[in-house]
């Protein structure tokens, strides 16, 4: 194998170990905040086997072959660095990981390398097999990140590209190595490969600091906008969706909303406890939201009121569907494991109007609605 160098290549190195060295150094702090994410632990240790992997390339470029032993650590160490990223990758997405599959695609393939060369096998044959199983690594990494296309995340683009683009720099040479037009040489340290290692572990390890920010940034959004108990927006929530309605209402187009209020509810935690209070409220929550339809919003406005924003719809579409929301919470008991409890709604009914100030207007229009409910004997629709 035959590895050159000049002392350019040199600086080239010494600024892609400082870069991994920085790197590493955020991670270890990252892992002290964050202890109990395993992912950043992959991540890490990947970030590790890469820095191993680049001393060893230095220490031996101007070796013309490497020794046994520093080719089983140098193979395991880039072979390492993939693995570990995609199985980093798996635990980010929440996804189960086999930990035998580590040392299978990592020290495996290495001792079988170790093993064809002491049994004369030629390294045109040896070299593709560590390329290929490092391209799979890639491969596999780049595939976790665009099946999870769906969660509405950008930064894990910026990882998927330096992976597509190790897949290509790994699978194209192994092939041209196994078809005899490169020669069985492992090319890192040529000037386009280190340049090209370095702007690809740059985009990788700085996207999975991204990929985690952006995420924790949108757990947080979510957690702040979503009721605990029901797992329905809550107030704050409501809000930005009201907001969105009374502009579209400028557009003339009509919006209602329903306030709905648990009848007697202070009558269940006094009789039955509070926890059983929450069984029902979460009860409600659901049976609500599984009775609405497509584009409605159901908000835990308050205690045990509900509101509920329709998009296009008119006071009178409104009330039929307050109506069916009433039926649906009083015509069967809510089990609650203690006992079975009918529970009944009051509702009011009102539109946003396009002489109104702001979307409070009509929630106070709702909120009179519901007190005249209340009034006229609960159990239903004003
Ligand atoms: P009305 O028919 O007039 O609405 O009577 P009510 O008893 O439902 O109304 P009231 O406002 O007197 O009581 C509401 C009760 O809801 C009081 C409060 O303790 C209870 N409550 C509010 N939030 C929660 C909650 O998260 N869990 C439980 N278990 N109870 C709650
Ligand atoms: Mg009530
Ligand atoms: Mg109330």
């Amino acid at each position: 194998m035959l590895l050159t160098i000049s002392p350019d290549l040199k600086t080239l190195f010494l600024s892609s170990a400082l870069s991994r060295g920085t790197f590493l150094l955020v991670f270890l702090v990252l892992l002290t905040s964050q202890p109990k994410a395993r992912y950043l632990r992959h991540w890490t240790s990947a970030l590790i086997a890469s820095t191993i992997g680049l001393y060893i390339t230095v220490e031996f470029a101007d070796h013309a072959l490497l020794p046994l032993p520093v080719a089983f650590f140098s193979y395991s160490a880039l072979l390492g660095s993939l693995v570990m990223s995609w199985t980093g990758l798996r635990l980010f997405y929440g996804r189960a990981v086999n930990l035998c599959v580590i040392p299978l695609l990592t020290i495996f393939p290495s001792v079988l390398y170790v093993l064809g060369v002491c049994l004369d096998f030629r390294e045109q044959l040896l070299l593709p097999m560590i390329y290929a199983i490092a391209a799979l690594a890639a491969g596999l990494a780049l595939f976790e990140i665009i099946r999870t296309s769906g969660q509405r995340l950008l930064t894990p683009y910026l990882v998927a590209a330096a992976f597509a683009l190790y897949f290509l720099a790994l699978a194209v040479p192994g092939i041209l190595i196994l078809v005899g037009l490169l020669p069985a040489a492992i090319n890192i340290s040529t000037l386009p490969a280190i340049v090209f290692d370095q702007a690809s572990s740059i985009l990788v390890y700085f996207g999975y600091i991204a990929m985690s920010s952006e995420r924790a940034t949108r757990d947080l959004r979510q957690q702040a906008t979503i009721d605990p108990l029901t797992g329905v927006a809550n107030r704050r929530g409501g809000h930005s969706t009201l907001e969105q309605m009374y502009r579209r209402r400028l557009r003339s187009q009509h919006c209602s909303v329903i306030l709905a209020d648990v009848d007697h509810f202070k009558l269940v935690n006094d009789t039955w406890g509070h926890e059983i209070g929450d069984v029902v409220l979460k009860g409600v929550a659901a049976r609500l939201v599984s009775s609405l339809r497509y584009g409605d919003s159901l908000v835990r406005w308050g205690g045990e009121e509900f509101l509920i924003i329709l998009p296009d719809t008119c006071v009178g579409e409104a009330k039929v569907s307050a109506e069916r929301l009433r039926e649906v919470i009083a015509h069967s008991p809510f089990s609650t494991g203690a006992t079975e409890l009918s529970i009944t709604l009051s509702l009011g009914c009102a539109s946003m109007d396009a002489k109104d100030l702001n979307y409070e207007e009509s929630v106070r229009r709702a909120d009179k609605a519901l007190y005249r409910a209340k009034g006229a004997g609960r159990n239903q629709v004003c």
